[in-house]
């Protein structure tokens, strides 16, 4: 059992709170993701993992064992970084066997070690070369090989992705996922980007200034965000604020915006959440009317900046569309209510929220319609 878990970890640099009491655990042989802005906390996080700094206050624990001052080299981690940090005059064996000679593996079995690493990221071929004759997403595809080829207990791997270019990060980030599936290996990810956070994960914990706005699937996260922030970060979210009452919700400028109201009285203050790719432009008359102020082709996908009378933008995601709306078009919209997410701080702030939070969001993915209170 490799489960990490941190229990009320704090880490403060003079008066700078890195990471303020969190508790989490990143389960064994899962795929964790640590998401969040620049500043979060999300390096403090792996560096304590790793045992390269020690936390203020709090405990971590791998398995059933308490590390919190077990010294960094007797963690076994495997760590990759943004900068591949390859030895440049080494070849891509050396580079690879290095942690193995560290620890005084035979000859025999560093050759076979390497050679079988090689291949789990697709390099044979490659071991006399040197670091500069790699691409860069060769040159990281080492730097994972390195961090294995120890069969560490945990891989850690910071922004792992950040340096390469668009197509070699889709390549990379491809590699990883295999070696992660085909390895099985307790896995700890740290990255701004809210697309390989959701390509990647089994579960994500997403930051913000140290602290954890809120720990769930991919799925979860993009579909249910406990926060503003977490909609805002996770993709692009249309915002439904307004007073609730006749299956919408009112907005202050005068629009009005279907929704469900499950645990919601009349006049309750409410922020409905909304994706873009729920949002459909009808032919006919939908729940609301918007100018196109922007249209933005991107082959699979149309994005449609609109505006509401009242000035509301909104926005609306497109597929598979042939005719395109041109800017300045005025169109109708319509979403199924249903698909309206509340979320639970704007309820919570105003003392609107269900007895069981976690049973009320669980409701919001199959709305029992019955139980809407119109
Ligand atoms: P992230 O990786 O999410 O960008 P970090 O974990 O690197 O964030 O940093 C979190 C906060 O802690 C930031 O405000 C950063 O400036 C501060 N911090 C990190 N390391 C140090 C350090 N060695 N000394 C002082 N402040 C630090
Ligand atoms: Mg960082």
């Amino acid at each position: 059992m490799t489960r990490v878990r941190f229990n009320g970890i704090t880490k403060t640099y003079g008066s700078v709170r890195a990471i303020d009491n969190i508790s989490v655990s990143m389960h064994s042989g899962a795929f964790t993701t640590i998401l969040g802005p620049s500043g979060s906390g999300k390096t403090t996080i792996l560096s304590l993992i790793a045992g390269i700094i020690e936390p203020t206050s709090g405990t971590i624990e791998v398995g059933e064992r308490d590390i919190t001052h077990l010294p960094a080299s007797e963690r076994n981690t495997g760590l990759v970084f943004q900068s591949y940090a390859l030895f440049p005059h080494m070849t891509i064996f050396d580079n690879i066997a290095f942690p193995l000679r560290i620890r005084k593996a035979s000859a025999t079995e560093i050759k076979r070690r390497v050679g079988e690493v090689l291949t789990q990221v697709r390099l044979e071929g490659f071991a006399d070369r040197k670091p500069h004759q790699l691409s860069g997403g060769q040159q990281q595809r080492v730097a994972l090989a390195r961090a294995i080829v120890f069969k560490p207990d945990i891989l850690l791997l910071d922004e792992p992705l950040a340096a390469l270019d668009r197509n070699l990060r889709e390549e990379v980030r491809i590699e990883i996922r295999a070696l992660q599936h085909s390895l099985g290996i307790t896995t700890v990810l740290v990255t701004h980007d809210q697309e390989e956070a959701m390509s990647l994960s089994d579960h994500v914990v997403l930051m913000s200034h140290g602290r954890i706005e809120q720990v769930g699937t991919p799925d979860e996260l993009y579909h249910r965000p406990a926060t503003r922030f977490a909609a805002g970060f996770l993709g692009t979210a249309n915002f439904l604020e307004g007073t609730w009452r006749d299956g919408a919700i009112h907005s202050e400028r005068g629009e009005i915006f279907p929704s469900h109201g499950k645990a919601l009285s009349p006049g309750a203050r409410v922020t409905g959440m909304l994706r873009p790719d729920e949002v459909r432009l009808a032919a006919g008359p939908g729940v609301l009317e918007g100018r196109i102020v922007d249209v933005d082709f991107l082959g699979e996908v149309v994005r449609y900046t609109l505006s509401t009378a009242q000035g509301q933008e909104l926005r609306a995601h497109v597929t598979g569309q042939h005719a395109r709306h041109r800017e300045g078009a005025q169109v109708h919209l319509t979403w199924d209510p249903d698909r309206v997410w509340l979320l639970p701080d704007s309820l919570e702030a105003k003392g609107e929220a269900a007895d069981d939070p976690a049973a009320d969001r669980a409701e919001h993915l199959h709305p029992a319609k019955e139980r809407i209170t119109q």
